[in-house]
């Protein structure tokens, strides 16, 4: 049997609602999908990222041998989320999931993301053994570790989101003026400046 996936969240809206959450409603609501000349930067960085680590052997000092699987497709039936993971090793024990960064900052998603990434990733059968990110300017690795309020958190978005597509509401404007002059959506915005 084939279950519909259309109305599943894509895991990246996590990170963009934690940003802030009018950049769902403009996405998930009103459908607007806009690039700037930075984000596309951003995808520029992270597919060339992805170009290099694909030639290069071995390319997580971080993590044990194995086998090296890009852009893995993840889902979760019980959450209702799809995403699509930059790169899973696998080893004879289990697998490591590792997530590309174009920046070295972690302003709060980096977690959730992956948190989300690990529940669909637990979901499908696999032995999660560690996830990491990869910051591409610095050229490092991260483990990242989950607690308690990592899940509460990642409910708490999922059912808001929810809820914001289902009343089709506007949320207020957040209250960060340098969020918003890099925005993609900030023309839409007329009520930040
Ligand atoms: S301009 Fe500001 S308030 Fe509007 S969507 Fe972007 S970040 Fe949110």
């Amino acid at each position: 049997m084939t279950i519909n996936t259309d109305h599943y969240l894509r895991v990246n809206e996590l990170k963009n609602y934690l940003y802030c959450p009018r950049t769902s409603y403009y996405s998930l609501c009103l459908s607007l999908e806009r690039e700037t000349d930075l984000s596309k930067a951003g995808h520029e960085a992270e597919l060339t990222t992805k170009r290099q680590m694909k030639r290069r052997k071995r390319a997580l000092h971080a993590v044990h041998e194995g086998d090296r699987v890009f852009d893995v497709a993840l889902v979760s039936h019980v959450y209702e989320i799809v995403g699509r993971l930059d790169e899973m090793v696998v080893t004879e024990k289990g697998v490591y999931l590792i997530d590309y960064k174009d920046t070295d900052k972690d302003h709060g998603y980096w977690h959730v993301q992956m948190y989300a990434y690990q529940l669909a990733a637990l979901e499908m059968g696999y032995n999660v053994l560690g996830c990491y990110v990869y910051s591409i300017p610095k050229k490092t690795y991260r483990a990242l570790t989950f607690k308690a309020q990592h899940h509460q958190t990642f409910l708490r978005i999922r059912q808001e989101l929810a809820r914001m597509i289902a009343d089709e509401r506007c949320p207020q404007p957040i209250d960060h003026i340098g969020k918003c002059r890099v925005c993609q959506y900030v023309r839409f915005c007329n009520d930040v400046f």
